[in-house]
């Protein structure tokens, strides 16, 4: 039973003015595992006073000092890897595979701000002016659960990169992994104040942030929801705003695609991150001539998915991270069923022989039209909805069709084709005929899927201003 009872305000680990116990829970076993004492508004304000301190001298520190830093950060982070690897098993679930893929994602996010930091240009000449890059102020960076430790590092890292200070408030349930992350980054010596890390709830801590008139600068990734709330609330101080939310990925499998290598890229986009993912390609769009073959396909293929015990290697759909999650994605497997759509896998309740822990069936609809619910509603959970299309053209409207556009996903056998129907994609990012990520690019979403962009040039751009100075030669 781990008790974490500070938060990290001014370079110290201090105990909170909040003095709410909240419990931490291991989802796969539903037991407690720990508990933690969260921060409260007058603790958000301490840790923006300290940021605000901070930024003034560490705003003129250089970009060589910058880079160390951060190098400094990216050395503590790969050196807690075991141990985070550890707590994202235990504390949210994922499956070990996956869970080394997020620790090591924590500590890589770093080493790429340097990267990106070390080859940028902060002036340029604009006619008679010089352009110069100037870092907005204080930072407040909200995190959610499905990747706690590797959204702190990679919104910290950009921030810092651009001269900006911080205040982060990461997940409530996820504070196991936000202590190794914390002690992590206070190794790496910064000066005191550049980074703050108050976990709390996001109705107190959070709330305080996104209106606190002396946070310049909103980096927020969740749901699509409270992003919402957070670009009115901004509104008032006209904060500069990044929101990385919601999707309803489209994943289109085109007539000439080869079943053998697609239906099992196509399982792993719809179902990675035990499906909590937001990138998950949800809607698999298949030509109607070859419906009966694909699903066949999937059939086979999630016959050999096994959702369990996140501690065996073989898993690769861990538990949902909540009961309330859990409920959630019960409920939408119901609504699919009521709105007449065909489960050709999976279905309600746990898998088999599985007596506790918020594990879900993988769960595969067919005969799913686009205005159905399931089709329409972010899920987060394994549960994919199959719909069918006569031809090229629909199959671009209906992945269209959505109020979201953050990633989608094209496969065929001619990559020329894919990636013409990816130019006609409305989404921050499209995937052809691969699951690769890719740091250098920006990611983030269209429509309802956020604002701004994150990794790269452009998420050190989102922590930045451009000012001209105008003069004589
Ligand atoms: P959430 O929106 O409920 O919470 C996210 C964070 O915001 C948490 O830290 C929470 O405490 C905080 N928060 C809640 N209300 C707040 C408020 N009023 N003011 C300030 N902060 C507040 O989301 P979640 O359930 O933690 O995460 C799941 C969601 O995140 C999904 O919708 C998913 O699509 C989205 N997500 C998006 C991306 C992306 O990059 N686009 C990545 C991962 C997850």
């Amino acid at each position: 039973m781990q008790i974490i009872d500070t938060i990290y305000i001014d370079g110290a680990f201090v105990t909170p003015h909040g003095n709410e116990l909240f419990d931490l829970f291991n989802p796969a076993t539903e037991q407690v595992v720990g508990r933690v004492r969260l921060a409260d508004e007058a603790d958000a304000r301490d840790a923006i006073a300290a940021a605000k301190r901070a930024f003034p001298a560490f705003s003129r520190t250089n970009k060589r000092e910058r880079v160390d830093m951060l190098k400094r950060m990216h050395a503590a982070m790969a050196s807690r890897k075991e141990a985070l690897l550890e707590a994202i098993v235990e504390e949210y679930g994922a499956p070990v595979s996956l869970a080394r893929w997020m620790a090591e994602h924590a500590s890589d996010v770093l080493s790429e701000a340097a990267k990106v930091l070390e080859d940028y240009a902060f002036a340029h000449r604009a006619g008679l002016a010089e352009v110069v890059m100037q870092p907005l102020g204080v930072a407040g960076l909200v995190t959610p659960w499905n990747n706690n430790a590797g959204f702190i590092c990679g919104k910290l890292a950009a921030a810092l990169a651009a001269g900006c200070t911080a205040v982060i408030k990461p997940s409530e349930m996820s504070a196991i992994q936000t202590r190794i992350v914390t002690e992590a980054l206070h190794e790496a010596g910064l000066p005191r104040g550049v980074f703050n890390i108050v976990t709390g709830r996001g109705e107190t801590v959070g709330a305080q942030i996104i209106s606190h008139p002396d946070v310049a600068k909103l980096s927020f990734t969740g749901s699509t929801a409270v992003g919402k709330a957070i670009l009115r609330t901004a509104a008032e101080t006209l904060k500069r705003v990044t929101l990385e939310l919601g999707g309803k990925s489209p994943a289109i499998v085109l007539d000439d695609a080869s079943f053998d290598e697609v239906v099992p890229l196509a399982i792993q986009a719809g179902l990675m991150n035990s499906g909590q993912a937001c990138i998950a390609g949800t809607r698999i769009l298949v030509p109607q001539s070859r419906l009966a073959e694909f699903e066949a396909r999937v059939v086979e293929a999630i016959g050999g998915i096994r959702a369990g015990d996140p501690r065996d290697p073989r898993t690769s759909i861990g538990p949902m991270v909540s009961q309330k999650q859990w409920d959630r994605v019960q409920r939408y497997i119901r609504i699919g069923i009521d709105e007449g759509a065909r489960l050709i896998a999976g279905g309600e309740g746990r898998p088999h022989g599985v007596e506790a822990g918020w594990f879900v069936r993988p769960t595969v609809f067919s005969d799913v039209t686009n205005g159905m619910t399931i089709a329409r509603e972010e899920i987060f959970g394994p549960v994919l909805s199959i719909i069918a299309y006569r031809d090229t053209e629909e199959a671009i409207e209906i992945a269209n069709d959505t109020p979201y556009g953050l990633q989608a996903y094209v496969f065929s056998s001619d990559v020329e084709r894919a990636r013409e129907v990816a130019s006609r994609i409305d989404a921050g990012r499209v995937l052809v005929n691969t699951l690769a990520h890719e740091p250098a690019a920006p990611f983030g979403g269209f429509k309802q899927s956020g604002i701004g962009r994150e990794y790269g040039t452009f998420g050190l751009e989102a922590f930045l201003e451009p000012k001209a100075v105008i003069g004589a030669p």
